[in-house]
């Protein structure tokens, strides 16, 4: 969204970020959060170094999934995850991909074909999703993982959470960007500096000094591409160039299996199982997990019993099989990379190090296309699933104060123009600048007495403002009737460091301040931002509750495992001859049963999940006593025997 602001307010705003670089060592912790489009992480600075928090159960990455229920309840992460194939429509992954775009864009449409969920138009066009009835902005979603991300953060933490710093990936546009600050202010955080995910990443590779030079970040996660070429010198970090592709990812590897799977079923068949959205779930979680299988062993089987009447899915896929499916979408990740390279000036062998960041660069196919791009072996030096949020807590860590000598100098990554006369697009600000950048154009009227002037905003690379994409219409008034050509009036366009735009301008003849009506922009406006803040206050109680329920299902997984492995390896048959072996089994029945609902936000209460875990604990005790003195005595009797 490109934020309007009259003079007043842009005077306003310098002295806020004057205020907050003269304050930032009293920023208290400082989260770094990798809002991925499949899995998002959270991280912290424990002394000078970055460190991944779990979840409440016990992971180091959190699906960015969030489901509703007809009773109105909200599932996010793991439990909205497992109960997806029973809850299909109203389940959001993936939701990134729509984020900050319009219902009309033809991104939109192919996601439209792909999601089973709905996607729906708000009625300022953008792309919204729907369930049972209630509409949320991609946002919104954004903003109910990034909460998740915080209370993950808050039950390591002494103190409360309020200031986070969120990536992006590095090619998002203006309104993408100011999207994910709102998605942080629904939830309840103060995004402290929005930054590109291949930076965090290379800030993660290089914060001890020993890695400096010039790096390449190739950065493919579920939903997009990112390349970005970077100099680090002595804990400066300058990009240098970026690109990437914001509709390139994991997901499109899954939507291609699945329609080969899909497909291959037909033929044997004739059955066409397109529309029936369970069966297309497990589909896609079986094609997701060939996909990754197949990046460790050369062939996998993709096995679903039943998933029609009497018919089964049984495919056997190889690796070569997969590379050559999906060979366009590997080289759609050549261009940027060539452009980006193009637009650091510099060749291949200048590259120093190549970075590989998000979970598709564990595909061989892509390591070996990346190691032919660039000409040498990409480093392992990061784990491709944690760079991003270590790098953000570094970031994190340097508004704190926590660390000193860190300077992060990144760029936009889209050239920022206006249309002119026949569609023409004049740019400002050329991509590939460093942020923040300020740029100052006098406007004048083409008419005598002219009071007002028409200003459109793009984003983009091409000639024409059609193709490019439209970050803000505004209207200049209050121009005073003068002869064509001579008010002044001065336009600022301002991209901040987190890459977002603001406008503000001033008619200099008169010395009279210009307003600037907004016509058109997209995103949250504060109403509805603080609509959403209001009903996540009401949902607190529910969603506490929910927590409970996981927290106390893992506790009772692991009374479960204990008891399993006590009869595996220490009882064995004495115990099932127990007159009352068959009780236990009823307990450990009850408890994984108690265990399924909890996880999966079923039917129980925390009380009874724990009640159940604790019977089977006692219940288990008790018998396991008598079994062991049962072996022992037989024990003494064989002993016996034997003399
Ligand atoms: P990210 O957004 O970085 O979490 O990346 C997630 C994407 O990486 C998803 O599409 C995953 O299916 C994919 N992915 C994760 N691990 C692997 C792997 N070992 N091989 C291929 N793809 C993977």
């Amino acid at each position: 969204m490109l934020r309007f602001i009259n003079k007043k307010n842009f005077n306003l705003l310098a002295n806020q970020k004057r205020l907050a670089s003269t304050q930032r060592s009293t920023f208290p912790t400082v989260i770094g959060i990798d809002l991925g489009t499949t899995n998002s992480a959270v991280a912290v600075m424990e002394g000078q170094q970055a460190k991944i928090l779990e979840n409440d159960e016990g992971q180091r990455t959190t699906p960015s999934v969030v489901a509703f229920k007809e009773d109105g309840e909200r599932l996010v992460g793991n439990v909205a995850k497992r109960q997806a194939i029973l809850n299909t429509h109203n389940t959001f992954y993936a939701t990134k991909r729509l984020i900050g775009r319009r219902f009309n864009d033809d991104e939109t449409k192919i996601d439209f074909n792909n999601f089973p969920y709905k996607i729906v138009e708000n009625d300022n066009g953008d792309a919204w999703v729907e369930s049972f009835g209630n509409k949320y902005s991609p946002s919104q979603i954004g903003g109910f993982i990034l909460q998740k991300m915080k209370e993950t953060a808050e039950a390591h933490l002494p103190q409360k959470v309020k200031n986070a710093v969120v990536t992006v990936p590095a090619y998002f546009n203006d309104s993408q960007r100011q999207a994910t600050k709102d998605a942080g202010q629904i939830a309840g955080l103060n995004v402290l500096r929005v930054i590109n995910e291949p930076t965090a990443a290379a800030l993660a590779y290089g914060l001890d000094k020993t890695n400096d030079g010039i790096v390449a970040v190739f950065d493919l996660g579920g939903g997009t591409f990112d390349i970005s070429i970077l100099d680090i010198e002595d804990g400066v970090f300058e990009v240098r160039s970026t690109n990437g592709d914001t509709h390139l990812g994991g997901e499109d590897f899954d939507i291609l299996l699945v329609q080969f799977i899909l497909n291959d079923f037909e033929k044997k068949t004739g059955i066409d199982l397109s529309n029936e959205p369970e069966k297309v779930q497990r589909i896609r979680e079986a094609a997701e997990r060939a996909k990754i299988d197949l990046s460790h062993v050369k062939e996998t089987t993709i096995d679903l019993p039943f998933i029609k009447d009497k018919h089964h899915i049984s495919i056997k896929l190889t690796e070569d099989e997969l590379d050559t499916m999906s060979l366009h979408l590997i080289q759609r990740t050549i261009d940027p990379v060539k452009r980006a390279l193009k637009d650091a000036d510099l060749k291949k062998k200048d590259i120093d190090e190549v970075i590989l960041v998000g979970g598709m660069t564990r595909m061989p196919k892509i390591r070996t296309t990346v190691e032919e791009i660039f000409g040498k072996k990409p480093s392992t030096a990061v784990n491709p699933d944690e760079a991003v949020a270590l790098g953000a807590a570094i970031q994190g860590g340097v508004l704190s104060g926590a660390i000193k000598d860190v300077l992060l100098l990144d760029v936009t990554p889209l050239t920022l123009g206006i249309e002119t006369y026949g569609g023409i697009f004049s740019p400002l600000v050329s991509r590939n600048t460093t942020v923040p950048v300020k740029k100052t154009e006098i406007y004048s009227t083409g008419v005598d007495n002219q009071t007002g002037v028409d200003i459109k905003v793009y984003q983009g690379e091409r000639g024409l403002v059609q193709d490019n994409k439209l970050v803000g219409n505004f209207k200049l008034s209050g121009i005073p009737p003068l002869p064509k050509g001579e008010p002044q009036v001065e336009v600022s366009f301002d991209i901040d460091a987190d890459g977002i735009i603001n406008v503000s301008a001033r008619e200099k003849t008169s010395g009279k301040q210009t307003s600037i009506t907004v016509i058109g922009n997209s995103g949250l406006t504060e109403e509805e931002i603080k609509r959403i803040i209001d009903e996540g206050e009401q949902n607190k109680g529910v969603d506490q509750i929910k927590k409970q329920k996981v927290q106390a299902a893992t506790n009772a997984e692991l009374v479960i495992n204990d008891t399993e492995t006590a009869i595996s390896l220490a009882f064995g048959d004495v115990l099932k001859a127990d007159p009352e072996y068959s009780d236990l089994e009823k307990h450990i029945n009850a408890t994984k049963e108690a265990i399924e609902l909890g996880k999966s936000g079923g039917d129980i209460q925390v009380a009874d999940i724990k009640n159940r875990s604790q019977a089977l604990q006692e219940f288990s005790i008790k018998i396991f006593q008598r079994v062991a003195r049962k072996q022992n005595e037989l024990r003494k009797q064989k002993d016996a025997e034997k003399k």
